[in-house]
């Protein structure tokens, strides 16, 4: 079986996407590769139409065409019409059909982890699409309590109504989770939380999705604490190997995603490398 798939959206210069799923394709032994494409917004449906015109056999979407090509799909499964959101594209006989496997690979990364989120009280930090996907996702694992805080009051109310179990909360509420999610962007490239460290305990799991760095200073500020710390790398390996499984029916290993992950941030560490 011989295949191309690609990654869309903008900026795409440092995905790790393109070393994930190579590594991942290796490892099922199956012959694609796998590209990535700078594709600006407004050009969603655009990508969508390529997606045919080259016979492409899989698409992944990312900022910030996954609304666009939510709307240019022939058809979405369940998690992206809840989201109205897509970030895989799959192909089922000659229709292409619109996946969301960022919350499910959130949930698998927390599994992975040995963190069960099935009755479990979860305050989310941030509204955004991460969030969204998070907060449905939460919802369908049977998570008791689902508190989402966020800057913009409107965005958590959104958030809140994709979970029958959410609602919009105070941060001074996450000292009573189990489970605390940064979910927004800050820490991305800087030394900055998300929420006072203060409120953490030693009881806690504390999962960062931002991955650059892969320590951040929240889960520095954790690990202080005592908490277990999952980093954004879990789930951006798992929604990855739920995209190989729709594409190719095949599963590859997670370990191997994650170190192909590993490699290629230290490759990218190392000056001229
Ligand atoms: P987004 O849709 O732009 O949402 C950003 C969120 O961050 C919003 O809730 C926003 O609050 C909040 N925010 C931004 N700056 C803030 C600040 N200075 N103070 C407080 N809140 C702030 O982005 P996204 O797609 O959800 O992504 C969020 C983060 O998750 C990014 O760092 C992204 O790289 C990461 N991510 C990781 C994975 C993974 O696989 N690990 C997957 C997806 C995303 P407002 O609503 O108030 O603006």
């Amino acid at each position: 079986m011989v295949g191309v798939a690609a990654v869309v959206g903008s900026p795409i210069d440092h995905s790790l996407s393109p070393a994930l799923h190579r590594a991942g394709f290796a490892a099922t032994g199956v012959d694609w590769d796998y590209v990535a494409f700078d594709v600006p917004v407004g050009s969603g449906a655009a990508a969508v139409d390529a997606m045919r015109t080259f016979g492409l056999a899989g698409l992944s979407v990312t900022t910030p065409l996954k609304a666009e090509v939510a709307a240019a799909v022939d058809r979405l499964a369940p998690a992206a019409t809840a989201l109205g959101a897509v970030n895989t594209v799959a192909l089922e006989g000659a229709r292409l059909v619109g996946h969301s496997t960022d919350g499910d690979g959130f949930v698998a990364s927390l599994a992975a982890a040995g963190v069960d989120v099935s009755g479990c009280r979860v305050g989310v930090v941030g509204a955004g699409g991460a969030a969204r996907s998070l907060v449905d996702a939460l919802g369908r694992a049977g998570v008791a309590e689902l508190l989402i805080v966020n800057r913009t009051a409107d965005a958590a109310a959104r958030a809140a109504a994709l979970a029958a179990v959410g609602r919009v909360g105070r941060a001074d509420e996450l000292v009573d989770v189990e489970l605390v999610v940064n979910a927004t962007s800050v820490g991305m490239g800087t030394d900055q939380v998300p929420i006072d460290p203060a409120l953490l305990r030693p009881e806690q799991v504390v999962v960062d999705l931002v991955y650059h760095p892969v320590r951040t200073a929240l889960l520095r500020a954790a690990d202080a604490a005592g908490c277990r710390t999952v980093d954004g790398l879990g789930m951006l390996v798992h929604q990855a190997v739920l995209q190989q499984e729709l594409w190719t029916g095949r599963r590859p290993d997670p370990t191997v995603l994650r170190a192909a992950a590993d490699a290629e941030l230290q490759r990218r560490a190392i000056p001229g490398a």
